[in-house]
This record gives C-alpha cells, sequence and structure tokens, in this order.
C-alpha cells in the first residue's frame, strides 16, 4: 500500500494545558459533554459546545475509535449565577412564565434537541435527566460524607475543598488565594470561600417546588453534583473524555473533580483529557434590540439563513479560538456554503465515507495519487487538535486542483465531509436559501449554472438523451428548474 503517514489524534488537554497525543484507555471511549440547563432558549453561543463535541466524535470515528456518548440535561439544581444558595433556574422560570417546572424543562429540552438535529450534530447516546438520578446523587454525596471529606450547614452539606489534595489543578488555582478571595457570594457558617454545596436544604418557610427528603433535610442537590453521579454511571467510574464550555474550566469542571476523586480515592485521575471550546462572542446589544431577545438558531433561520451556514461559520474558527459573532460573518458563511454546493453538487453522489481506512481504500480504487495525498492532508488537519479552520482550506483547494481525477474529487470531499458534517452530499442551493431568486446569486454562480444549461442544449442537439439527464440532475440538486421554451431554455430557483 502506498500510504504509511498516519497522523496521531492529537488534543489539547486543559489538565496541564498542553497538546497531547489521544490513548483511549478501553476499547469503546467513554465521552461526557455537560449540557444545557433547560430553563430558557439556547442561544448561538450555547450551540457551540455540542457541534465542537460533534466534531470531536467525528475524529474519533474518523480514526476507527467508538464512542459512546453522554449529554446531560440539567433539569434541577442549577441556581442562578451558579451560586449554592440562590433560587433554581428551573423554579424561577417556571414562576415567570406560570407553567409547570416539567413543561418548562421539556419544552426548552425539544428546542434544543431541535436546534442540535437542524445543525447535524450526531445525538448522543444518552441523555440522562439530572431529576432521575437524585437518589443516586443523595448515595453519591453520604460516600462523601462517610469519608470525611463535608460539613453540615443549616444551609446544606458541603464539600470541603481543603481535604482535596489537588484542588483547582484544572483551572490553575492558586489555591490559597482562591480559597480565601474566589467567589463573592457569602455563606453563612462556610468555611473557604471555594467550599460548595452537594446538597442545598430548604431555607425554614420555603417550600421548593422541585424537592427530596435527604439525610441533610428536604432540599435539592448541588448543581456539580449530577455531572459526577450521572457520567459514573453511565460511562463507568472512570472515563476519557469531558468536555465543555471554557467557563466550567474554572468552576464546574473544578468541582467535578474534586468531589468524584474524593469519591473513588484510587489516586487516579478521574477523566484524562479534559476539553474546553472557546466562547462565540455575541454582540447582544445589537442582535437583542432586533430580535427582541438573545439571538438564537432559529432567528437566523427565519432571517433566511440555512442552519448549516451557522455551523459553517462555526467551523471556520478553531474551538479553541474566541468567535465573533456578526451578521457580515454569517453572510460570509452562507456566501461560502453556497460556493461548496455549487462545486459539489455536480460531483453527487458522494461515496458513503466515515473512516480514514474508507477514504484511503477508495482513493486507492480510483488510483488517484492526488486524491491520497488530500486524504491525508484532511487527517493531519483534524489530527491537529480539530483544526476545522484547516480542513475547510484543504477541501477549497482540492475543489480547485485540476490534478484531481473527478473519483478522486469526490473521495475528498465525502472524507472531508464525514469530519465537518455540513450535508455536502444533500444539500441543494435552494435548501440554503428558499427565499432566494436568480438576482441574489453571485455572478459565478450563474455562470456555472449557464454554463450547465448550455451543455445541457449541446447534449439535446447532439441528441445525447443520457448525458442531457445527467445534467439535468446536476440542475435539480442545485435547486435549479429548467424550462424548455420556444426561445430556448429558462432557469429559476426552486
Ligand atoms: P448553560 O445552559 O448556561 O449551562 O450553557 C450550556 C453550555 O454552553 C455550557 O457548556 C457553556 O459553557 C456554553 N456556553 C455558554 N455561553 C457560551 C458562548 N457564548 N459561547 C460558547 N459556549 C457557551
Ligand atoms: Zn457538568
Amino acid at each position: 500500500m502506498a500510504w504509511v503517514t498516519s497522523h496521531q489524534l492529537r488534543l489539547y488537554n486543559s489538565l496541564g494545558r498542553l497538546t497531547e497525543d489521544f490513548a483511549p484507555s478501553a476499547d469503546v471511549v467513554g465521552l461526557y459533554s455537560c449540557g444545557p440547563t433547560v430553563y430558557a432558549y439556547q442561544h448561538l453561543g450555547n450551540m457551540r459546545p455540542y457541534v465542537f463535541a460533534d466534531t470531536l466524535r467525528r475524529a474519533l470515528r474518523w480514526k476507527g475509535i467508538p464512542v459512546r456518548h453522554v449529554v446531560n440535561i440539567t433539569d434541577v439544581g442549577h441556581a442562578v449565577a451558579d451560586s449554592d444558595t440562590g433560587e433554581d433556574k428551573l423554579e424561577l422560570a417556571a414562576e415567570r412564565e406560570r407553567r409547570s417546572v416539567e413543561e418548562i424543562a421539556e419544552f426548552y429540552t425539544q428546542d434544543w434537541l431541535a436546534a442540535l438535529a437542524a445543525l447535524n450534530v450526531q445525538p448522543a447516546h444518552v441523555y440522562p435527566r439530572a431529576s432521575a438520578y437524585v437518589d443516586q446523587m443523595i448515595e453519591f454525596a453520604q460516600v462523601l460524607e462517610d469519608k470525611g471529606y463535608t460539613y453540615r450547614l443549616p444551609s446544606g452539606l458541603y464539600f470541603d475543598t481543603s481535604k482535596s489534595p489537588g484542588y483547582g489543578t484544572l483551572a490553575l488555582l492558586d489555591l490559597a488565594g482562591q480559597r480565601e478571595t474566589g467567589r463573592v457570594e457569602h455563606v453563612e457558617g462556610r468555611r473557604h470561600n471555594s467550599d460548595f454545596a452537594l446538597w442545598r436544604a430548604e431555607e425554614p418557610g420555603v417550600r421548593r417546588i422541585m424537592r427530596w427528603n435527604s439525610p441533610w433535610g428536604w432540599g435539592a442537590p448541588g448543581w456539580h453534583l449530577e455531572c459526577s453521579v450521572m457520567s459514573m454511571s453511565l460511562l463507568g467510574e472512570h472515563f476519557d473524555i469531558h468536555t465543555g464550555g471554557i467557563d466550567h474550566r474554572e468552576l464546574h469542571h473544578v468541582n467535578e473533580i474534586a468531589q468524584s476523586e474524593a469519591f473513588l480515592e484510587d489516586g487516579r485521575p478521574w477523566v484524562r483529557y479534559w476539553l474546553h471550546n472557546e466562547f462565540i462572542l455575541l454582540d447582544a446589544q445589537k442582535i437583542a434590540k432586533s430580535a427582541g431577545h438573545t439571538l438564537r438558531l432559529a432567528d437566523l433561520v427565519e432571517s433566511g439563513y440555512h442552519p448549516m451556514a451557522y455551523r459553517l461559520f462555526l467551523l471556520g474558527g478553531h474551538y479553541r479560538s474566541q468567535l465573533d459573532f456578526t451578521m457580515t460573518a454569517m453572510d460570509a458563511a452562507r456566501a461560502t456554503l453556497r460556493g461548496l454546493i455549487t462545486r459539489v453538487a455536480p460531483l453527487r453522489p458522494l461515496p458513503p465515507v466515515e473512516t480514514l481506512d474508507e477514504a484511503r481504500a477508495l482513493a486507492d480504487a480510483a488510483d488517484d495519487k492526488t486524491a491520497l495525498a488530500y486524504v491525508e492532508a484532511v487527517d493531519a488537519a483534524i489530527a491537529s487538535d480539530l483544526a476545522t479552520p484547516k480542513l475547510l482550506a484543504t477541501l477549497q483547494d482540492a475543489l480547485r486542483d485540476p490534478e484531481l481525477s473527478a473519483e478522486g474529487l469526490r473521495v475528498v470531499v465525502a472524507a472531508a465531509d464525514a469530519l465537518l458534517g455540513l450535508r455536502l452530499g444533500d444539500l441543494s442551493l435552494a435548501d440554503v436559501e428558499q427565499r432566494r431568486s436568480a438576482a441574489d446569486l453571485a455572478p459565478q454562480e450563474v455562470a456555472d449554472i449557464e454554463r450547465l444549461i448550455a451543455e445541457r442544449t449541446e447534449a439535446r442537439t447532439a441528441r445525447n438523451w443520457a448525458r442531457a439527464d445527467e445534467i439535468r440532475a446536476e440542475l435539480d440538486a442545485l435547486g435549479v428548474e429548467v424550462k424548455d421554451t420556444p426561445a430556448g431554455p429558462t432557469w429559476q430557483l426552486r
């Protein structure tokens, strides 16, 4: 076989802040991603963690590594401002919207799942709801109490972070400093600012809507507990990768690690790789004014942007870089997507490709060395800490490369899209923007369409019906409708 280079998958591990070779510890990699708190619509920024986790999953699949992915749904326990004593976000939303907590959770969960599907994010294997795991959370907190890691206060059961030897390593916390000066919230009797609630007891005279009885009185679990309990329950005590937004690196994940390693007490790191996505910066002022609320995917769709244009916008930045969301950037992403579809549609159907091995075998079968080199470049890009901007650039290079055979190009496009997930195999121009008219097309797009129509006319004149049908199918895939009139063919977008 001609190929020899295989690029080791390398990922940036927040634990240690280094890019490392990824070496799975089990036949099936356990992957846990912190999910949404379902008390409101998820805004555009909130969607990045899941597109990023999806890219990671596609990278693992590409490398032939099986994955089990768990994404939790926080429907209890997450207090306002991530505090230990504030009101539960779900309960506040229920009051505000005059609906039950269950209705609120279900409504916003379904809305979020629909947005993920629209973004072509592969579903997780399990979406556990925190409210279904409260009994296990109580048992977990009980173990921590029995082991002497906790103390009781009237406001609940607290984890004593001074008993956790490596506390804050993930966040590079200055331990003593964090314990003294850390967060501002004042909790009566709390020993260190970094200590956090495992159980939040009801205040006397205040009855929560979501309440459970526990050895520490009626109340609800602390927010951090759920992820330790659900991940261990569904992926085993130790697993390979934990992901989330960059804000979690400073507090939520620090506390997850502290309580999990205290629970296990086996001297091993609980989870080996911690990956965090940077934020999407939303021009909140401007967007909120026009939309009346924080911008979300459904608003973009309503304004005529296909969800794949937003996915392309996200993939155009590296997941560890901050990315500014602007309408100009969205327009650019949409134009790029149109360009990709225009180029790719005539190549369809694309061969089915999910893995590097499949892509190599197909490039080999096509006997196209250039295609093989592009497949290696695709592999190099994704293996380099999921460098999607590089991957997109490689795809664009391939689409312009005259050295590639048609079959070779098909393989390269299919390989790139196995990782990008932009639906290049089936998306039409008409899908990308239904309300578009031909007047909105770029001159190059019009030229491409007219060239195809001219070729079709030629084929018909030559009575080459098979070729004429083939071209019609290509035009169809582009969303172009051709009408034959006595004056010659005319066309419009469907
Ligand atoms: P939440 O529902 O607030 O718990 O947030 C869900 C996920 O979105 C978390 O992993 C957050 O870290 C992440 N997140 C929140 N805001 C942004 C943003 N502007 N850009 C990227 N990720 C974000
Ligand atoms: Zn979490």
